[in-house]
């Protein structure tokens, strides 16, 4: 065999097994309603972009100034990255090598605050994200955590208590975002907290990046002093994360990431994050934005209409919170029937639950997915209605199974991005 005949075997001829279930899960994400709210589909360019050559490339460092030769493109794949992203938030700086969002959050804690300091975020239970202080994380570990509540009444974020909590115990740095929260967070309220009590201001939209792009969201850029985001949530980009801020955060941040927190950049990662970026500033991802809480909002009615309790009574965004109490059923088996329907969702905990945090009384969904298909209000409609016969019929399989194949035959209409199989 020489240099020009040899050909380098495909996956499928080098590993089989994993070839299947790759061409399995294809199969399935095009074949299902996928109402995750934190999971979207990546376009074709976002993945051939992470799938590149990239990820053969060391280079600890920021563009030019690298611990590594050979950055030739790598440095301009990072550069256009970086300013698109800044561009697109209009913030003074972007940091895009944190490796999720989590780790990008932890770099937060690394630049303003010393272990045993006092932090404060929404706490879990209502909504907020473990990295915001939550016991199990080390980030209620490593720093005394104070948590803030909705409030019991309407499940809206208690600005008051938020207040009331932060001139009593003086945070360092104050959280605000949310991964289970559907109504708009009022990011100048925060501010005014931040500044009456000294405190760092960090804003969390991991969930919501791509409505604040696309303007169905109000911007925490203008408040907060540091930004902080995934990529592959409503933002549609690969896996990664990303941390804008202030010009004169800029340089605590970058070294936070780096050496502080991270080795090299996964830089396949970076590129395919500057493609997410790129589509974002096109006029149709405004559209798309808009389509996603419109799209909510129609699901979130039509649910409504069939008796389901949504917390806080609706979304402003792309997210859904079903209290399941009223329907006799706990989240998880509902979920679970759900799936087995070809309706992915995830059980999740309602403020002030009765319930375990394993076995809640809620379930979460989002549109940013099924809105990424181009399914609209009628296909809200349907699944509203699909569900609504799932919740009655949970030990019916085969109800369940007829579903399962009404949702495949209607998402045929509806090819996934990114996925060749039809
Ligand atoms: C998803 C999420 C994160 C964490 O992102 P990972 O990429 O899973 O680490 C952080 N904060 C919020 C608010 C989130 O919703």
């Amino acid at each position: 065999m020489t240099n020009t005949t040899w050909k380098e075997p495909t996956l499928a001829e080098v590993d089989p097994e994993i070839a299947a279930l790759v061409a399995k899960e294809e199969r399935y994400e095009q074949d299902t309603v996928r109402l995750i709210p934190s999971e979207n589909y990546a376009s074709r360019a976002v993945l051939e972009a992470s799938g590149s050559v990239f990820t053969n490339k060391y280079s600890e460092g920021y563009a030019r100034k690298r611990y590594y030769e050979g950055q030739a493109q790598v440095d301009l794949v990072e550069e256009l990255a970086a300013k698109r992203v800044a561009e697109l938030f209009g913030a003074d700086h972007a940091n895009v090598q944190p490796y999720s969002g989590s780790p990008a959050n932890l770099a937060v804690y690394l630049a303003f605050a010393k272990p045993n300091e006092t932090v404060m975020g929404l706490a879990l239970p209502s909504g907020g994200h473990l990295t915001h202080g939550w016991n199990v994380s080390i980030t209620g570990m490593f720093f005394k955590s104070v948590g803030y509540n909705v409030r019991r009444d309407n499940h809206l974020i208690d600005y008051d208590e938020v207040r009331q909590l932060a001139r009593e115990h003086r945070p360092r740095i104050l959280w605000c975002g949310a991964t289970a929260y559907p109504r708009i967070i009022d990011f100048a309220a925060f501010r005014s907290i931040a500044d009456e009590v000294g405190a760092i201001l960090a804003a969390d939209i991991a969930h919501i990046s791509g409505l604040v792009v696309g303007g169905v969201h109000p911007s925490p850029v203008p408040y907060a002093d540091v930004v902080t985001s995934t990529t592959h949530k409503t933002f549609r980009g690969p896996r990664g994360g990303m941390i804008m801020c202030k010009k004169e955060h800029a340089k605590i941040i970058d070294k936070s990431v780096f050496p502080g927190l991270q080795g090299g950049p996964h830089n396949h990662t970076t590129a395919a994050i500057a493609v997410a970026a790129h589509e974002a500033a096109q006029p149709s991802f405004k559209a798309y934005a808009q389509k996603i809480v419109d799209n909510a909002k129609v699901l979130a009615a039509e649910l409504t209409e069939r008796g389901f309790n949504l917390v806080t009574g609706g979304t402003d965004n792309h997210l859904i919170l079903i209290d399941l109490t009223s329907k006799n059923i706990p989240g998880k088996v509902f979920a679970k029937a759900l799936d087995r329907a070809g309706i992915v969702a995830n059980y999740n905990t309602v403020p002030f639950d009765p319930r375990k945090p394993f076995d809640p009384s809620g379930l979460r969904l989002g549109t940013p997915a099924v809105t990424s298909r181009g399914m609209g209000a009628p296909e809200m409609k349907r699944i509203a209605a699909w569900m609504d016969e799932v919740v009655r019929k949970v030990d019916d399989e085969a109800t369940i199974t007829r579903i399962a194949r009404e949702v495949a035959e209607a998402c045929r209409a509806f090819p996934a991005p990114g996925i060749a199989v039809q």
